[in-house]
């Protein structure tokens, strides 16, 4: 799936906490890896004695330049306990089990509508934070290159020098807060038409 970009004041280390805090209960079980620059939350179902459990939503995030990147995945939750070296929870499972039931797990949580859910929980951190798939007030801003003064990006020509201010001034996709160029009339990021 595509990445949403979130512009804003806003850190991966936030949203990993929410996600965390919500999805690790009841059923679900949630772990987070990596850095305050990138960090994977794995979103699973805990004890499913008849179909395995090792099926998660993995969410990618990642600091991005104005705000956070985020992407949404689905991945055996075996593949990064291992790549971080935690072979001792292999030994507890048989993998032979784990390859015959990744299909039936990846249907399991496709109906509990997981991403969904995830996506909405990251959208209120995102609210709450004050960002959003719109460009954050900083990028709003087109500094004039002859007087360095900051201009608002729909103004034509500076407003302290009068000098042209050019056609690059930047907008987002609605869709996911990529960052397009004024002439694409269809986002490259998630193919949606851009308003
Ligand atoms: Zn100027
Ligand atoms: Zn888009």
């Amino acid at each position: 799936m595509e990445p949403r970009i979130f512009h804003g004041n806003l850190t991966p280390t936030d949203i990993a906490r929410t996600l965390v805090a919500r999805f690790n209960r009841g059923n679900l079980r949630a772990q987070q890896v990596g850095d305050s620059n990138r960090i994977t939350v794995q979103v699973g179902t805990r004890d499913r004695p008849a179909s395995g459990g090792q099926t998660t939503l993995t969410i990618n995030i990642e600091k991005a330049a104005d705000g956070v990147s985020v992407q949404i995945g689905r991945q055996a939750w075996l593949g990064v306990a291992a790549s971080l070296g935690q072979t001792a929870m292999a030994t507890l499972l048989n993998p032979w089990n784990i390859l015959g039931r990744l299909d039936d797990l990846a249907q399991d949580i496709e109906n509990l509508s997981l991403s969904d859910e995830v996506w909405s929980a990251i959208e209120e951190v995102a609210r709450n934070a004050g960002a959003s798939y719109e460009l954050s007030e900083r990028l709003r801003r087109l500094v004039c290159a002859y007087c360095s003064t900051p201009n608002p990006i729909t103004e034509p020509s500076c407003v302290a020098c009068g000098a042209p201010l050019g056609e690059v001034q930047p907008r987002t996709c609605q869709n996911c807060g990529f960052v397009i160029k004024q002439r694409e009339s269809y986002c490259p990021n998630c193919k949606q038409p851009l308003r």
